[in-house]
């Protein structure tokens, strides 16, 4: 390990859909956070991990930060918190095509603004037209320009986000790009697959849990259940005799074979837990109330 190396906890916050699953994508040069043009995609905290010779980036992708009004959101937003009370740089990360964008203490309603430094980093820097390049440039002087989608002025982030980070040896094994386990990658891409394919209210009200996944079979068997809160979103999932939830599983298995580079079985099933969003106990048993821990 070479001598003098930096490594530490960057959070990804901002306002849903501002980019921060695709950015953390790119960061760590796989797929790891559901990407959509759906808000509130991300439920979970996603960690990602970054190792370049002289740095260990660890990110946390917040959820959105949003006005609580049931169980699940305000699962999300202290999952938002947590990561912003953990880390040692944040980036605000801004949909620059947006108009106006408030600071992060009054997006996120936060009493106090956090104790770790703050980027102001505009996204989305490719949709934007030159001369509102120049205003936004003047608006906001100390901001980085960044396109998370064609990775424009990504480097420069990350060379400035090193900076910030205290001296320190690296966290995680080098080799590792998440300490989270497989089984929470496919429960999120049988999620998005879902999102991608279902209109409307039903992906507000999906989750899912894997309730198997047995790697030591080949093809890998993988039993998953996708939780919907009434029988009507049940029977959109499921479609005319079977034909949703087939395609949602076809899709959804193609994906999981890139993630575990093996075949895999994905058995697909839906369930009623009525209301689940309104119930904290059914929040926590679906993966959503608790905060890991760093590390694993
Ligand atoms: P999140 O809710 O903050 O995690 O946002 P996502 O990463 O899911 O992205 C929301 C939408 O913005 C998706 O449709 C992305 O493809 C799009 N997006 C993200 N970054 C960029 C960017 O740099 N340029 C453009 N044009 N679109 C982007
Ligand atoms: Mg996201």
């Amino acid at each position: 390990m070479p001598t003098n190396v930096r490594s530490g906890f960057v959070a990804v916050a901002g306002k849903p859909n501002a980019g921060k699953s695709t950015l953390l994508n790119r960061l760590v040069g796989q797929k790891l956070a559901i990407i959509s043009p759906k808000p509130q995609s991300t439920r979970n905290r996603v960690t990602g991990i970054l190792t370049r010779h002289d740095a260990q980036i660890v990110l946390l992708d917040a959820p959105g930060l949003l006005d609580p009004r049931y169980a699940l959101q305000e699962a999300m937003r202290r999952h938002a918190l947590t990561a912003i009370r953990d880390a040692d740089v944040v980036l605000h990360l801004i949909d620059a095509t947006e108009p106006s964008p408030a600071s992060l203490a009054e997006a996120a309603g936060l009493d106090h603004p956090p104790a770790a430094p703050v980027l102001v980093v505009l996204n989305k820097i490719d949709s934007v037209r030159d001369a509102q390049r120049v205003a936004l440039a003047e608006s906001f002087p100390d901001a980085l320009l960044i396109s998370a989608t064609t990775g424009e002025g990504v480097e420069s982030l990350l060379d400035r986000v090193t900076s910030l980070l205290p001296e320190s040896p690296f966290l995680y094994d080098p080799e590792d790009i998440s300490a989270q386990h497989l089984r929470f990658f496919a429960s999120e891409l049988v999620r998005e697959t879902a999102l991608e394919q279902l209109d409307d209210e039903v992906p507000y009200a999906l989750a899912c849990v894997i309730e198997e996944f047995r790697e030591d079979r080949s093809p890998v068997y993988i039993r998953a259940v996708m939780f919907v809160e009434r029988e009507s979103q049940k029977r959109i999932v499921i479609g005319h005799r079977g034909a949703r939830i087939r395609a949602i599983g076809t899709v959804a298995r193609q994906k999981i074979e890139g993630l575990v580079g093996a075949p895999v079985y994905l058995d697909l099933w839906v369930k009623v837990l009525p209301n689940w969003r309104r119930d904290e106990g059914a929040v926590k048993r679906l993966g959503y109330g608790t905060t890991e821990e760093h590390g694993s």
